[in-house]
């Protein structure tokens, strides 16, 4: 697939360390999960290569804070120009190092560039305060400053848009970054990257360290022992977050972690069923069920259960699973052996615990697993506590409202929920009683670039996009004046 490239130029195999591009002293290979075929190998870098990208940084620091806001939102918004120009590109890299449909992968590369167009814009709005002085003889103000060296750690569903919504606003911010992308998915990263140094963005402003899975984790204790580090932003599991928040606690860095999801999706008997039903697919299956907002837990109250299970599968049916190249596939490959293992462990545990399956329920060749829908899920299913992060929908029956807001905070996790009613009285009480950072009421699909996301609980700290995304990458100084 990559030799239709229309720039074969952006297939970059090369790690981007202070504007050089870096061989490595060995490679890793990148994978189609769709064929299984060899797309490239890549420099693998580890701990030494971790500290040389860290002090080119540092060393690109006061340069680019002294940059104006506006003469870096420049920058930023031809990165984005340039972003949108290669989109085509962009997506082939993407389909074929993640699976997702092509179409769906130039939607992910619009929703990246958004972020970056975004934070040009907020880069000129780092506006500080002025607060009334407590005493005549004093002026009290605030200014908000870049905090330093930040380290960006990206997963593969989401291969240029998690870099994106981490880099874009550090920059924005006068801040500059050492990425590690995700080891299955560093070719979009890479050609990203290469965007950026045409763009202008000078060397060491933006480095990109690749490492395999072990170099990865070696390369993650370098990001926190550092103290030069000062903030580390992490996309991926609650366990490994878990781990770097352990990690960073004797530098006491400041962490931005968007971690694991549980959401709950529930379906009211007032509800618009036809909209539930596009709602839920949209949620549930959009990027093979791989994404953290997708819907994993769908509740639906007994007067519309029957009705709604019956209309959600006959679409399910009809979904096309594929090569994310060819015409019509709507659900590629999942991206890993191991990922379809743990989606037919949780539709095996739920035909034990008393599932029915609807639709689909078992492995295809190769890498595909069937757009799956399991009736009559119970709250002891694995499928009901741990995200599956595959194609499987169980649809549980509830009564009353209260039973279903307990269901859905019934967990560790709070990043996306999502609710079907038309009754005003109920969609505030609902959307107040979810324990989750992100609340879709009659949507499935909440993500764009000017709202904050982020979770709660296990799900995570901090926010990414809208203005709020911009204070990750900030320090508040107070500056009290006197004699004046
Ligand atoms: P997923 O389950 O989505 O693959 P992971 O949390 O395993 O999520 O991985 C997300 C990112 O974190 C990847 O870039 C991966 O290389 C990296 N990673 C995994 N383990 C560690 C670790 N111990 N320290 C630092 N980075 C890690």
């Amino acid at each position: 697939p990559l030799a239709l490239l229309n720039d074969a130029t952006l297939l970059k195999t090369d790690a981007l360390i202070d504007g050089e591009w870096l061989k490595g002293p060995a490679r890793f290979d990148v994978h189609d999960p769709a064929t299984g075929q060899k797309l490239a190998d890549v420099a693998n870098l580890g701990p030494k290569e971790a500290e040389q990208a860290i002090a080119a940084a540092n060393a690109a620091w006061p340069a680019w804070r002294l940059k104006t806001g506006k003469e870096r939102s420049i920058l930023l918004r031809r990165w984005f120009d340039l972003l949108m120009a290669n989109q085509e590109d962009l997506g082939r890299l993407m389909t074929a190092e993640q699976g997702k449909p092509f179409p769906e992968a130039k939607g992910e590369v619009a929703y990246g560039a958004s972020f970056v167009e975004w934070f040009a814009e907020e880069a000129k709005r780092v506006n500080g305060e002025t607060l009334p002085q407590f005493d005549n003889n004093r002026r009290l103000m605030v200014i908000r400053q870049p905090i330093g060296v930040c380290a960006a750690i990206t997963p593969w569903n989401f291969p240029l848009a998690m870099i994106t919504r981490k880099v874009a606003p550090a920059l924005a911010a006068g801040c500059p970054v050492v990425i590690k992308p995700a080891e299955l998915t560093p070719l979009t990263a890479l050609a990203a990257a290469e965007l950026a140094v045409r763009a202008g963005i000078p060397p060491g402003v933006l480095n990109v360290l690749t490492a395999d899975g072990p170099n990865s984790i070696a390369v993650g204790k370098v990001f926190c022992a550092s103290d030069t580090v000062r903030h580390i932003s992490f996309t991926g599991s609650t366990e490994v977050g878990r781990i770097l928040m352990a990690q960073s606690a004797p530098t006491i860095k400041k962490l931005s972690l968007e971690l694991g999801g549980n959401a709950p999706f529930i379906v009211f008997d007032d509800a618009d069923i036809d909209s539930a039903v596009e709602g839920a697919i949209a949620s549930k299956y959009r990027n093979a069920g791989q994404t953290c907002v997708c819907a994993n837990r769908i509740y639906v109250q007994d007067g519309v259960y029957d009705a709604f299970v019956e209309k959600f599968s006959a679409k399910v049916k009809g979904m096309k699973v594929g090569n994310g190249f060819e015409d019509g596939v709507v659900q590629g490959p999942l991206i890993e052996p191991a990922a379809l293992d743990k989606v037919q462990r949780h539709v095996e545990d739920a035909k034990a615990k008393g599932g029915k399956v609807v639709v689909g329920g078992a492995k295809l060749q190769g890498q595909f697993f069937q757009p799956t829908v399991i009736s009559e899920a119970k709250g002891d299913m694995l499928c009901a506590k741990e995200e599956t992060f595959g194609p499987l929908a169980p649809v549980f029956r509830f009564t009353t409202e209260q039973e279903a807001i307990d269901a859905a905070n019934n967990t560790e996790f709070g990043l996306a929920s999502y609710f079907y009613s038309r009754d005003v009285g109920r969609i505030f009480r609902v959307s107040e009683a979810l324990e989750y950072g992100m609340v879709g009421i009659n949507v499935g699909i909440i993500a764009t670039e000017h709202v904050p996301f982020g979770g709660v609980k296990q799900s995570g700290l901090g926010r990414e996009g809208s203005h709020h995304g911009m204070d990750e990458y900030l320090e508040i100084k107070y500056l009290c004046l006197g004699d004046v």
